[in-house]
């Protein structure tokens, strides 16, 4: 049995203390990671078994909250009891969309050690996010040491098994009182995190797409390179859909000669020969309608190391890929992102046709082909520090 009352005790950092206490008030306080107080909870949650995990369905004990007010600056972080929000229903968030978020995991390695993969480039882009709907910056340093002392918290909910993993969502809402159409004098930051499994339990599943030429998910100068709520409710209509057709995913375009742009919420890689025969790793490039994904951004950097074939980030359409598939030069397609790392594709359906998309050539029965297969691996040997490198950064 877990001692819950060994366990509930207030932990206040001696250096958060001393500081809180001499502190003049300062106007526009930085998020500082040393003014962190915790209080733990008094009763902690049954851990779930590995085998049980859905995805975003479990939540640990705790969650990490800062508030920030625009005369004020940052409160001093906390980490508490998991508990609802008290928000007032004019808030900002529930009438004008003020929401950005995170996703990224903490991993346990083979020694206990908890390790976060590249986490400052989730702090630059939520910063980056914020700031494009008009919510407050933080130093995303200072936000990772919380999180760092928040999963110490949580340490006993970070699965050690390969393939799974605590996943953060470090979000901000804009929590101002009042219907004015501005940008949000008062916001809260919160991070919340769930113990997750392989995103396809039994090895790799190969999803089918709909290439959807009647919704556009983002364009050049909108918001599709921002992480913020307001980009996905409009996605999960035409989500539903596709999955009434027996699509798993949109294949979302942009324009009239149908640009690929992503795969769901993941960014998308095509592996093709060109007609010299040379084999490319095609990316569409960062125009403002795709989200700078880390995963995106890590296979890039790989792909580049091993130089075994072209890299290219550029604009490509659906005729090409058509024609390409047509002529048997299409080799791999894949979706990319924190949550499955890689998704293989094995169908598109465009106007009404479907492309098949090859798996692997050497082997009927696989669901992903071997350049998907080795992104995941080379990535996930990264992320459980089994390959030292230095986007796996250890907190403990
Ligand atoms: C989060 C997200 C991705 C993937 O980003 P990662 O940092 O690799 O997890 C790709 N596309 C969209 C639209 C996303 O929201």
């Amino acid at each position: 049995m877990f001692n819950a009352r060994l366990y509930s005790r207030i932990r206040i950092n001696a250096l958060a203390q001393s500081k809180r206490f001499n502190a003049t008030i300062s106007k526009n306080a930085p998020l500082d990671a040393s003014k962190l107080s915790i209080k733990t909870a008094d009763v902690v949650k049954p851990l779930v078994a590995n085998k049980d995990l859905v995805f975003g369905k479990t939540f640990t004990d705790h969650m990490l909250t800062a508030k920030w007010n625009e005369d004020k600056g940052w409160s001093s972080p906390e980490v508490t009891p998991y508990a609802k929000l008290e928000l007032e229903p004019c808030a900002a968030v529930f009438h004008y969309g003020s929401e950005c978020f995170e996703g990224m995991k903490a991993y346990k390695d083979k020694n206990g050690k908890i390790r976060l993969f590249r986490p400052d480039m989730n702090m630059a882009r939520m910063n980056r996010s914020t700031a494009r709907i008009a919510l407050p910056q933080f130093d995303g340093d200072e936000l990772i040491k919380c999180i760092a002392e928040y999963l110490k918290t949580e340490e006993r909910w970070i699965p050690s098994e390969r393939g799974y993993s605590l996943y953060l969502r470090p979000t901000m809402i804009g929590t101002q009182e009042s219907l004015g159409v501005n940008a949000p004098s008062d916001a809260l930051l919160f991070v919340i995190a769930c113990p997750v499994g392989p995103y396809y339990k039994t090895g790799f599943a190969a999803v089918k797409l709909m290439a959807t030429t009647e919704y556009v998910r983002a364009w050049p100068r909108g918001t599709g390179d921002a992480k913020i709520g307001g980009n996905y409710a409009p996605g999960l209509l035409p989500q539903r859909v596709a999955a009434k057709a027996g699509y798993q995913q949109n294949l979302w375009l942009f324009g009239e000669d149908h640009q690929l742009t992503e795969v769901g919420a993941m960014n998308l890689f095509t592996m093709i020969k060109n007609k010299q025969g040379e084999l490319e790793l095609i990316t569409p490039p960062l125009d403002g309608s795709i989200l700078p994904g880390v995963t995106r951004d890590s296979i890039l950097s790989l792909a580049r190391e091993w130089n075994e074939f072209k890299v290219v980030e550029r604009k490509i359409t659906m005729p090409e890929l058509r024609d390409a598939s047509k002529e048997g030069r299409v080799v791999e397609v894949f979706g990319a992102g924190t949550a499955c790392i890689v998704s293989p594709v094995k169908t598109i359906s465009y106007m009404g046709e479907d492309l098949n998309i090859p798996l692997d050539p050497n082997d009927s029965t696989s669901q992903a082909g071997p350049y998907t297969k080795r992104f995941s691996e080379a990535i996930m040997n990264i992320q459980y520090g089994e390959v030292e490198h230095p986007w796996s950064v250890v907190i403990n």
